[in-house]
């Protein structure tokens, strides 16, 4: 019994509920989902102020200023910006104003430097302004009650930018999910340690550990554990504590020693075939008394990293908030034949391009097709999906791609 990877993972979302929002500094919201409606409890600009340096005028004053009739006015005051006691501006004066300076009541209208003589005691405006020039008005940028974060935007600069300018210290975030990543398998060596004629290093550690960091998640890489059920659950069991989401690697097919099958199934996590090449066999449930979901993926790493892209990625991104959950693809022409077995939906590795002008998009196939190359997967920039129903896709053709490392 198999199930397509669109209904797995529309199982596996159905089944997960963003996580709890709450009051975060706004550096640590960068990348978070914003939990509330935030509307503006002051205006921006907060007061009339200067957008020039050079003088504040009373426009009528100033209105028939020209380089043959220069108008000259006494210099009240000089107002710096953070540092105004030029309250009111009387009729017939000037006042030194910097940018960023509140407008003195009375003025309305900046005349710079460069139209002036740059007087101290009195200055010279040999230009006439408009009205309200150089002045920046109160709530012309943002008015009192706009909304100006809408709850499950992802925060970036810009946003956190604009809350700190409107005194917000803190804002309602989604918290970052917190994710282990446990790699199972007897022959696996840490990297770094001398390698036997019988073992590998742990790739798929780094490279999901990596990924659930990249997707936002606080990722903890779990040392190795052996391929036996009482080792790994223990290793399971002594993690649980600090585990949003768990995902492990290896040890979910038809071997002998396939452990963490062996010891979940009888704990109620799903272990069956998902129609796609690579990664058909999976594992997904819930473990220990907080119910933490689980994500058992095949070894190989092309197969994890496939599983993580489908499955795990679209959960994380749940887990945060943040839509969509999928990696939207996009559509480039085939520069080569592709071959694909029927009734399994294929991810092939690619190059995607763009060509100069920028208008089409083509791409090539990267590496073959086993789950075990991760020098292509490494040069790849995408990944090709080859839908159930192909056995071969003409170069010229359409394809779906998914574009890898872009933020969506
Ligand atoms: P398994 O799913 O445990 O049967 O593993 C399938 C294949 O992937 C085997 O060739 C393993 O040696 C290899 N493999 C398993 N785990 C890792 C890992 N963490 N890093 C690199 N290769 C792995
Ligand atoms: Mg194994």
């Amino acid at each position: 019994m198999t199930i397509t990877p669109d209904e797995y993972r529309a199982r596996i979302l159905a089944d997960i509920e963003p996580m709890a929002a709450f009051p975060q500094p706004l550096m640590e919201c960068l990348g978070l989902a914003c939990a509330e409606d935030v509307h503006a409890e002051v205006p921006l600009p907060g007061f009339d102020n200067s957008a020039m340096d050079g003088y504040a005028v009373r426009y009528a004053d100033v209105a028939h200023a020209s380089a043959a009739e220069p108008v000259r006015l006494p210099v009240v005051g000089e107002i710096g910006a953070g540092q105004a006691n030029l309250l009111a501006l009387p009729p017939g004066a000037a006042a030194k104003i910097m940018t960023g300076a509140p407008l003195p009541s009375g003025a309305d209208a900046v005349v710079p430097y460069e139209w002036t003589d740059r007087g101290v005691a009195q200055v010279q405006i040999n230009e006439q302004p408009e009205e309200g020039q150089h002045v920046r008005y109160a709530g012309e940028d943002v008015a009192v009650g706009d909304l100006v974060v809408s709850e499950g935007t992802v925060l970036g600069p810009r946003h956190l930018g604009l809350l700190a300018c409107l005194g917000r210290a803190r804002v309602a975030a989604r918290p970052r999910p917190r994710v282990v990543v446990i790699s199972t398998g007897s022959e696996l060596r840490e990297p770094g340690q001398t390698l036997g004629h019988d073992s590998i290093y742990d790739g798929n550690s780094y490279l999901l550990a990596a990924a659930a960091r990249q997707a936002g998640a606080v990722a903890y890489r779990v040392g190795i554990v052996p391929d036996s059920p009482r080792e790994f659950l223990a290793a399971l069991d002594d993690q649980l504590v600090r585990a949003d989401l768990v995902i492990t690697s290896g040890g979910v097919s038809m071997g002998d020693y396939d452990v963490v099958k062996e010891a979940l199934a009888p704990r109620g996590v799903w272990f069956g075939a998902v129609a796609m090449q690579p990664g058909k066999p999976q594992g997904w449930g819930r473990v220990g008394e907080e119910r933490v979901p689980i994500f058992c993926l095949p070894g190989n790493p092309v197969s994890s990293f496939v599983s993580f892209e489908n499955f795990v990625l679209p959960a994380i991104r749940r887990l945060m908030g943040i839509t969509p959950e999928m990696r939207p693809s996009v559509t480039a022409r085939l520069t080569h034949d592709v071959r694909s077995p029927k009734g399994r939906r294929q991810y092939l590795r690619g190059d995607y391009e763009i060509d100069a002008d920028g208008r089409r998009a083509t791409v090539s196939p990267v590496g073959g097709p086993g789950s075990h190359l991760i020098g292509d997967l490494a040069s790849a920039n995408c990944l090709l999906v080859i839908p159930e129903d192909e056995t071969l896709m003409k170069a010229g053709s359409d394809v779906e791609v998914l574009v890898l490392d872009e933020v969506f």
